[in-house]
């Protein structure tokens, strides 16, 4: 669907999110014809350049990320002419009358802070003081938003003194999942889910998003934020309340938020025992969490696997088992529904235990399978297997586009739509950190000490006892 003509200022438009993602996806979404004519994309940041080299780096970018798409030579150099830069410093004046000089009337303008949250405050009063922001202009802000519920409130009011909630995307990437959304499509868009997506029929619920890989460069930030802050009060609570939430009456913005804010504000305390932390160790020369983050007394968690309650009448007795972690075996991002077993079989000789299990797999191969089970074909006699069911058209997401940049250009079109619902309102961040709050400050009062795991494990021996005491087990990370 086509979009309004737009300016999309990108401040930090040199940083590592704005040429690994925002820029090769906003390319692919030029190419895809979805970027009107005389459209434009104006990155600032505080590097000295002009047009011509923002050009080149943007080149460059695409070069490394862009996918298969970067191949089209014609269609980068069209993609290129559509591009400003201004050098701009948002915590002083320079630039600024630059950008108020290049923005054109008429056009939605957009403008996506992919700066650190300590300059959202100077970037909102400044787009206000030099006139550059209207009624009309929409500001998308990326994570972390805020490291618990204080600093979510402080940075919801800074925003909030220049903008309204209309105008503010806060992006979870995990929202614009083309997987995450067929969620919502398989659950409310089909007669035979619905009935069975309660405590009554749901035995419990996974969600899982292991990573192979470490710390990286991030490796001071992450030891003051730790899986907790970086992956479980954003993306899997999300992900979280788009399982758990009743069906909102339409698919708006503000009825689906509604719904995902009642879930939040459902989810009980966790108690200290259904909570595992775990660190990476070292491997022979591999070095450990504490190494890579060079803080060797660093209690911050790589890892963490817990059982959350949701109490409300849909969900009590359902458990949610939620697991994230760093270094881990496979590089693998799934939510499991698991269906409760049949109470009697009526096959002589069936003694496997046969559960329908909707599987929603956000990486890799994106897609939506339902394990059923039929007759093993063949001459054998009556016997049982269990098969997964494909429920995704593996080609609606073309070539291999990498899944989170996909996500990314999705939510930008959002963005210049007008529709918030993929994105997080300010009452939602806080509830989220309301509830996690406790169990960090619960933690960090204990001094407690994060389990250790092998690198290129599934985690912490704990994380397993966690299922095997309720008589369940984690999936396979592949
Ligand atoms: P980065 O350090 O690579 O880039 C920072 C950008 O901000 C640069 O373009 C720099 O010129 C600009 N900048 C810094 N200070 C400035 C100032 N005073 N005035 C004007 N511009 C200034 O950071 P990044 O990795 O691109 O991350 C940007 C934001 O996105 C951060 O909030 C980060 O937490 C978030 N984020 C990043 C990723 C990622 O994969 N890199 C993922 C999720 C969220």
């Amino acid at each position: 669907i086509p979009v309004d003509e737009f300016d999309l200022v990108i401040f930090g438009g040199t940083g590592d999110l704005a040429r690994r993602k925002i820029l090769p996806g906003l390319f692919r979404r030029y190419l895809a014809g979805q970027m009107p004519r005389g459209s434009r994309i104006i990155g600032a940041a505080r590097t000295e350049m002009d047009d011509a080299g923002y050009r080149e780096m943007v080149s460059e970018a695409v070069a490394e990320f862009g996918g298969p798409e970067k191949a089209d030579a014609t269609g980068l150099a069209d993609f290129l002419a559509a591009l400003r830069y201004v050098a701009i410093d948002a915590t002083g004046d320079g630039g600024w009358s630059d950008l108020a000089a290049l923005m054109r009337d008429g056009v939605v303008r957009a403008f996506y802070f992919s700066v650190a949250p300590s300059l959202f405050g100077d970037l909102a009063e400044r787009l206000h003081t030099y006139g550059i922001a209207d009624r009309n202009s929409r500001i998308v802000v990326e994570k972390p938003f805020g490291r618990d519920l204080a600093s979510a409130k402080a940075l919801n009011d800074t925003l909030a003194a220049h903008f309204n909630e209309g105008q503010i995307y806060r992006i979870d990437h995990y929202l614009g999942k083309e997987t995450v959304q067929n969620l919502m499509a398989v659950r409310f868009g089909n007669v035979l889910f619905e009935p069975l997506w309660n405590s009554h029929y749901v035995d419990h619920i996974q969600i899982t998003v292991a990573e192979t890989v470490g710390v990286g460069g991030r490796g001071a930030y992450y030891d003051k934020s730790g899986a907790m802050r970086d992956m479980v009060q954003n993306h899997l609570m999300q992900l979280l309340c788009l399982i758990a939430m009743e069906p909102p009456s339409v698919f708006g913005a503000d009825e689906v938020r509604d719904e995902k804010l009642k879930v939040i504000r459902a989810l009980q305390p966790v108690e200290s025992h259904h909570i595992v932390r775990g660190q990476y160790d070292a491997n022979g020369d591999t070095p450990s969490f504490r190494a890579d983050v060079e803080n060797p007394r660093s209690f911050t968690e790589s890892f963490i696997a817990m059982k959350v309650n949701v109490s409300n009448w849909r969900w009590a007795d359902t458990p949610f088992y939620l697991r994230t972690g760093k270094k881990m075996k496979g590089r693998a991002s799934e939510i499991a529904v698991v269906f409760k077993d049949l109470g009697h079989s009526i096959f002589e000789g069936d003694t496997a235990r046969h559960r329908n299990i909707l599987a929603i797999r956000l990486q890799p191969n994106e897609g939506i399978d339902l394990q059923v089970t039929i007759k093993e074909p063949g001459p054998g006699g009556m016997r049982l297997i269990d098969v997964p069911l494909d429920m995704t058209f593996a080609d609606a997401l073309g070539d291999d586009a990498e899944p989170a940049t996909d996500a990314y250009e999705r939510l930008i079109m959002d963005v210049i739509r007008g529709n918030q619902t993929l994105f997080m309102r300010g009452d939602e961040v806080e509830a989220a950190w309301a509830w996690t709050d406790p169990l960090i400050n619960g933690w960090e009062a204990r001094n407690d000490v994060p389990k250790l795991y092998d690198q290129g494990s599934a985690g912490p021996e704990d994380a397993m006892m966690l299922m095997h005491r309720d008589g369940r087990r984690w999936r396979d990370v592949k």
